[in-house]
């Protein structure tokens, strides 16, 4: 049942865990057709789009996905028009001012892990000072030094200006043996700390360098922050399918890079669910609804 790599077991009480809190990072309202096959064109569904808090027993504060920030201006110019023609999101209260509510400073915030570069994603990672590091998934780094990142290209979504450069870490290609070992259902994950209370997870097919977290909560609890595996929960419990829909100029569009590599590691994400894993998908708005209030 639990596969050939099962996740490690409890050892008792003073097996670490990670104390996880959600902090504001806005809302996206999701055109349900570019996500959800069959859904209409009318339907549109606002979304959070979570960042996690991730407290580690050694003091360590870790923040995966910054969400989307107060002041847009951060933006590319074509992000900006984007949120302004296609996509709306609110924001009341973004990332700092909920590590401000919980009286942690940002200098206190060891790193940053992006699950992904997609705008929603990424908040003003510019407002951290020099005391805090970021993750970005293998081969992310691409996205933002390509020909298609701003201002090279004026229309690029990826800014190559978002992340500093000295303290960005891009983590080592799948293929690094030494890096990425199996467990439970994937291929390739890593023990973050060593000590087998954060896992990450490779987790191809959305975008480049999408990784999401295996999280040790309590005693022998674990919860799986899923990122943009999929953007509606009835695809992961395969109640739907990933949508495929045409675009303007006679082609065909997907949220997903790939969208059969993101359907193999649904299925992985399924075997999960299977051994008792709580999966959360940055933008599962009902999950929020429902279990929000126990992570503020
Ligand atoms: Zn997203």
């Amino acid at each position: 049942m639990l596969g050939p790599h099962p996740l490690p077991k409890s050892s008792g009480p003073d097996q670490p865990t990670i104390n996880l809190k959600l902090l504001p990072a806005g809302n996206i309202h999701l055109p349900l057709y570019m996500f959800v096959e069959g859904a209409s064109k009318s339907e549109i569904q606002p979304c959070p789009s979570m960042s996690w808090l991730l407290s580690h027993p050694s003091g360590k504060k870790i923040i995966f996905d910054l969400g989307l920030p107060n002041d847009i201006s951060c933006f590319t110019p074509a992000v900006q028009k984007r949120l302004k023609e296609v996509v709306k999101i609110d924001v009341e209260e973004d990332v700092f001012d909920g590590l401000q509510k919980l009286g942690v400073e940002k200098d206190d915030i060891d790193t940053v892990i992006f699950s992904h570069l997609h705008y929603d994603h990424i908040g003003d990672p510019k407002a951290f000072g020099t005391k805090t590091k970021f993750i970005i998934g293998p081969t992310a780094s691409a996205l933002l030094s390509g020909p298609k990142s701003y201002p090279t290209d004026p229309e690029g979504h990826f800014d190559s200006n978002l992340l500093p450069k000295e303290p960005t870490t891009e983590l080592p290609s799948q293929e690094d043996e030494s890096y990425w070992k199996p467990l439970g259902p994937f291929p390739h994950t890593h023990d973050y700390f060593n000590d087998g209370s954060l896992f990450i997870v490779d987790a191809p097919g959305h975008l480049a360098g999408h990784i999401n977290l295996l999280v040790r909560v309590k005693d022998g609890q674990w919860m799986y922050l899923g990122g943009d595996s999929c953007h509606d929960v009835r695809i992961l419990n395969g109640e739907k399918e990933i949508s495929v829909y045409s675009d303007d100029a006679g082609g065909t569009k997907c949220a997903h890079a790939v969208k059969e590599i993101a359907e193999q590691h649904l299925g992985r994400l399924r075997k999960l669910g299977d051994m008792g894993v709580q999966v959360v998908l940055a933008h599962d708005w009902k999950w929020e609804k429902e279990n929000g209030l126990r992570f503020r």
